[in-house]
């Protein structure tokens, strides 16, 4: 089975494209779609649309979804981040909205040997940057391979005796890991926003019977997005970040 993994998209539709066409999920693929579908990015509805239309196998919510959706209140963002997800509000269609509403909260179970969630498997909102957190959320998990956004970081972490083992991706095209053996908890990068200094969109593919994750990056219209969000008025700082990859 392969799956495909897009996660923290952000709004970004020409991500969520330039994704896609490198990807090319088949009819027999599954899409995983981690959460974080909209916020910061300028095209939520476009991007809610394309992502349906892809009837992907698994799609969790995200803390931005839940906010713009009007699920929670947007008191644990930054000014940037609130001004952003307002915007979002306003824009979303009925529709997008009540989709988004009704996105499940994480951890899901995709098979016997995969679960997605968008922080960590014992709360959706908390991040994994270190080997402790990682740690914290490997012992929460309840398959083999966790799969988890949120960060906007690619990272794997593997369990092994008794200790956790970090695996940075280098900045490549396409990193793979090997999962065969063992307990991990893999981050395939932001879609929309990555935060690695490396601007290009991040996605995962998972191939179950290789026991393989490889995480690939792949260049973007990043001024088209650009320029959409200055029309839109987002703050010029998220407009910024974009093409610096922080
Ligand atoms: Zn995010």
């Amino acid at each position: 089975m392969r799956y495909v993994v897009l996660s923290d998209i952000h709004s970004n539709l020409e991500a969520l494209e330039a994704v896609l066409a490198e990807a090319r999920p088949e009819p027999g693929d599954g899409v995983l779609v981690l959460g974080d579908l909209v916020g910061y990015g300028p095209d939520p509805n476009a991007v809610v649309t394309r992502l349906r239309e892809l009837q992907p196998l698994a799609v969790i919510r995200g803390n931005h979804d839940k906010v713009a959706s009007g699920l929670e209140p947007a008191t644990r963002f930054n000014h940037h981040a609130r001004t952003a997800v307002a915007w979002t509000a306003d824009v979303l269609t009925p529709d997008s909205r009540h989709y988004l509403s009704e996105l499940p909260a994480g951890p899901v179970a995709i098979d016997d040997v995969v679960e997605i969630c968008h922080g960590t498997p014992f709360d959706e909102d908390v991040y994994v940057f270190d080997d402790l957190d990682a740690a914290r959320a490997l012992r929460s998990a309840r398959r083999r391979v966790c799969l988890f956004g949120h960060t906007h970081l690619a990272a794997a972490f593997r369990l092994a005796d008794g200790g956790v083992r970090a695996v940075v991706p280098r900045r490549t095209a396409a990193f793979r890991v090997d999962v065969g053996g063992g307990r991990w908890i893999v981050n395939c990068g932001a879609v929309g926003q990555p935060r690695d200094g490396d601007w290009r969109a991040a996605w995962g593919e998972v191939d179950t019977l290789c026991g393989r994750v490889t995480i690939h990056r792949v260049e973007y219209d990043v001024e088209a997005t650009q320029a959409k969000m200055v029309a839109a008025g987002l703050p010029e700082l998220l407009v910024e970040r974009l093409k610096l990859g922080r």
